[in-house]
C-alpha cells in the first residue's frame, strides 16, 4: 500500500471518527433535551416565545352556541387578549391567526415547529349535546407538557365560576405534530346554559386571558410549587 494513501486513509479514518463523536454527543445531547418516547424538544422551562393558536376560523365556526355565538370568535378573542398580556409580561409571542381566516391543523403545527425556544398555546371552547356538561379542560399530548397544562387549568378553574374538569391526553392533530410542548385549552362548554353565557362575557373573556398567561408565567419561571402553593 502506498505510504501517502495509508497517511490519507488514516486522516480520513480520524476525520470520520470525529464527525462521529460530534454527531453521538449533538443526538445525545438532542435525546436528553427531548421528552423521552415522543421527539419533543423539552422548552417546558427554559421557552421565551409563545405561539398562540385560536381555534378554527373562517369557514369553521367551531362550536357554535344559542348562548355565546360562535366559538371561533370567542377563540380569537381570548387568543388576542393572551398575546397583548404575554408581550408586556415580555415574552415574544406568534399567532397563527390574528382575524377570521381558516389555517390548517398541519400549518399550524408547522408554524409552531419553525420557532426556536417556544411552547404553543390553542384555545378553544366546548360543545357537548348533553347540556348539563360544564367546566374547563387542558389537553396535552407529550408528556413535558403537563406542567404547563396543569399550570394553566389549575388558574383558569380559580375563576369564579369556572370549574376544573381536568388535565387530559389527546391526539389532536396540533398536540401530536407539534416538535415543542404544546397544550390545547377548552375554556368552558358553550353548550351549557350558564356557562356559555359567561363565556359571552368581556369580562370572563379577560379573565380567561389572564389566567392562561398566569399559568404560562408561573410555569416559565418554576410555577409549579407556586401554584400548589396558591
Ligand atoms: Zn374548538
Amino acid at each position: 500500500m502506498d505510504e501517502g494513501v495509508c497517511g490519507e486513509a488514516t486522516l480520513n479514518m480520524q476525520f470520520t471518527r470525529l464527525i462521529s463523536m460530534r454527531v453521538a454527543c449533538a443526538l445525545a445531547a438532542l435525546f436528553l433535551a427531548a421528552c423521552s418516547s415522543d421527539r419533543v424538544i423539552d422548552t417546558s422551562r427554559t421557552f421565551k416565545k409563545v405561539v398562540i393558536d385560536a381555534g378554527h376560523g373562517g369557514h369553521d365556526s367551531g362550536a357554535t352556541s344559542r348562548y355565546a355565538g360562535r366559538e371561533k370568535d370567542l377563540a380569537l378573542d381570548v387568543a388576542l387578549r393572551v398575546r397583548a398580556k404575554l408581550e408586556a409580561a415580555g415574552f415574544d409571542t406568534v399567532m397563527t391567526r390574528r382575524s377570521d381566516v381558516f389555517i390548517e391543523l398541519d400549518r399550524r403545527a408547522a408554524i409552531s415547529n419553525a420557532q426556536t425556544n417556544s411552547i404553543f398555546v390553542s384555545v378553544h371552547f366546548n360543545d357537548s349535546p348533553n347540556a348539563s356538561i360544564r367546566g374547563s379542560e387542558v389537553y396535552y399530548k407529550s408528556r413535558c407538557s403537563v406542567r404547563i397544562a396543569e399550570n394553566i387549568l389549575t388558574q383558569i378553574a380559580a375563576i369564579p365560576g369556572f370549574s376544573n374538569r381536568g388535565v387530559r391526553t389527546a391526539n389532536f392533530r396540533v398536540l401530536k405534530k407539534n416538535h415543542y410542548p404544546a397544550v390545547l385549552v377548552e375554556c368552558g362548554y358553550l353548550s351549557n346554559p350558564s356557562e356559555g353565557r359567561r363565556c359571552r362575557d368581556g369580562g370572563a373573556l379577560e379573565a380567561l386571558a389572564e389566567a392562561i398567561v398566569r399559568g404560562i408565567v408561573l410555569q416559565r419561571h418554576g410555577g409549579a410549587s407556586m401554584v400548589a402553593a396558591n
